[in-house]
Parts: structure tokens; C-alpha cells; sequence
């Protein structure tokens, strides 16, 4: 892989500090996403059918709603809808109403089957698949700027680190990219600037909550006047200011 679209949104991501970068490609991603949804894209027959094949998860139907947009919502709603409905309807005119006896527990009765396929109607997403692609290719293109050029290990050096769920996922991928030598030196520089993040950051809600006491009232806040929403973000990824 050469340098290529995704090298510049990765080292920007980087530059506008934060907790975790991941995160801010990932935000950067989703609000794409969603303007690309509810701009002309959903007027576009190829993508169409795959927004009715997928549906939305939850909480991309909620971005979404949110956007208001109300009919163009509601025409990909619409034949998504239409999708879902055939297959609904195919699914529950085929539940079996014997219940079946003690001798059928161990194999999944045919109203199992329907439940499981009735859950995954809900599962799938349109959104999620779009994001999900490109992030993809936003971790390829971090690891092969670790490979081959030594700016990005400065860049990460100077940043705050990565919340839990991205930095699990630069753990396996790291390991599984990376010669040795390199898997090596990236947990030498990422260890540390993890454990001394997740720290500060910890010391940082511990004087938000102490600003609550009086005691404290007229003391400077520091640097924990946004320790919370840092806090979500680092562990669970929440896009919280
Ligand atoms: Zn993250
Ligand atoms: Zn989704």
C-alpha cells in the first residue's frame, strides 16, 4: 500500500488531539455517512437496494432521524420497509405451533430458527457496513505509516493515546501487520502513553468531583472541566462534548 486517500484524514485525526483518534475518524466518518444518506444517495437505485436489504442498526436510525430530513426518511424507510415485510410475513406463516416434546430440546425447534432470523433483520446496517469499510482501510494506513515512517510514531507520542475499544483493536491488528521489531517498539511507545492517559485522566474526574465541595469551591478547575465526556470517550467511545 502506497500513501493514499485514507493517509491524510488518519494524521489529521491525530493533529486535533483528543483522547482517542480512532474516535475522531470514526465521528468524522458516521456524520459523513449520514449527510451522504439524506443527501442524494438515497435516490440512487444501487444503493437503495442495499439500504433495503440492511436496514439500519438502532443507533444510526436514530442519527438519522434526528438530521430532519422526514421524507427522504421516510421513502428509504419505506421500501426497506416493504423488504421487510415480505420477509416477515414468509417467516411467521412458517412458525410451528406444536410446541414439540421433552425429545426435541436438544435441537433448535423451527420457532428458534424464526426468532434468530427475526433478530437479525435488526442487526444488519447499511451505515455501519459503510463506516466500518473505511475504518478498515484507516487502520491499514496507520499501521503502514508505522512501518515506513517515523513522523506518525512522533505524532501518537504527543497524543493523549486510544480509548479501550480502539486500542484493543491496534493490539490484535498490530500484532498480526507488523514484524516483530516493529509489534515491539509500537507497545514501547503505546504502553506507557496508555497507562499514564487512563491515569491523568482518572486524576482529572477525581478533581471535577472534588470541585462539588465546597471546600474546593474557589480553587482552579485544572484541566477537569471536561473530564467527564473524556471519560465516556475513552472507555466506551461515546461521542460525548
Ligand atoms: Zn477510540
Ligand atoms: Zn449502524
Amino acid at each position: 500500500m502506497k500513501e493514499n486517500i485514507y493517509t491524510i484524514p488518519v494524521i489529521e485525526s491525530f493533529e486535533n488531539g483528543g483522547e482517542c483518534a480512532f474516535c475522531a475518524m470514526h465521528e468524522k466518518l458516521t456524520q459523513d455517512a449520514i449527510d451522504f444518506m439524506l443527501g442524494n444517495a438515497y435516490m440512487e437505485d444501487d444503493i437503495r437496494m442495499e439500504t433495503n436489504r440492511l436496514g439500519f442498526c438502532k443507533n444510526h436510525l436514530e442519527k438519522l432521524y434526528t438530521q430532519q430530513n422526514r421524507l427522504g426518511l421516510s421513502l428509504i424507510m419505506h421500501t426497506h420497509l416493504q423488504d421487510v415485510n415480505k420477509t416477515v410475513k414468509k417467516l411467521l406463516t412458517d412458525v410451528d405451533k406444536s410446541k414439540g416434546g421433552l425429545f426435541k430440546k436438544t435441537a433448535e425447534s423451527k420457532t428458534a430458527k424464526i426468532v434468530k432470523q427475526i433478530n437479525s433483520l435488526s442487526q444488519s446496517c447499511y451505515i455501519c457496513e459503510r463506516i466500518n469499510n473505511t475504518f478498515d482501510r484507516y487502520v491499514d494506513t496507520f499501521f503502514y505509516l508505522w512501518k515506513k515512517d517515523s513522523d506518525i510514531k512522533n505524532i501518537v507520542k504527543k497524543s493523549k493515546g486510544f480509548c479501550l475499544n480502539h486500542y484493543a483493536v491496534l493490539l490484535q491488528t498490530g500484532e498480526a501487520k507488523l514484524a516483530p521489531a516493529d509489534f515491539n517498539e509500537f507497545l514501547d511507545i503505546t504502553v506507557p502513553l496508555q497507562i499514564e492517559n487512563f491515569q491523568t485522566l482518572e486524576d482529572d474526574l477525581d478533581w471535577f468531583i472534588k470541585k462539588y465541595d465546597y471546600r474546593f469551591v474557589n480553587e482552579p478547575w485544572k484541566n477537569s472541566k471536561d473530564a467527564l465526556p473524556r471519560t465516556l470517550k475513552k472507555i466506551q467511545s461515546v461521542d460525548a462534548k
